[in-house]
């Protein structure tokens, strides 16, 4: 009866990570730095991701034009 009670208990300790939207790495709760409903490590995994996303518009707008 003991084991059903210790079933439904939930990992202790181990809150929700979520992964930088940037590098995949998880990011911890007090290290987190969300912006536009993303997590990132830092403002430096924003930049990089800000400026990925731009990259490929701009190859994909590059791409439309050739065909
Ligand atoms: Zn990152």
């Amino acid at each position: 009866m003991a084991d059903t009670a210790n079933a439904q208990a939930a990992a202790p300790g181990e809150e929700q990570v979520k992964n930088c939207g940037s590098c995949g790495k998880p990011v911890k709760r007090l290290k987190r730095f969300y912006r536009n409903g993303k997590f990132y490590c830092n403002k430096v995994c924003f930049k990089k991701w800000k400026l990925k996303v731009k990259t490929e518009a701009a190859e994909a707008a590059a791409g439309q034009e050739q065909k």
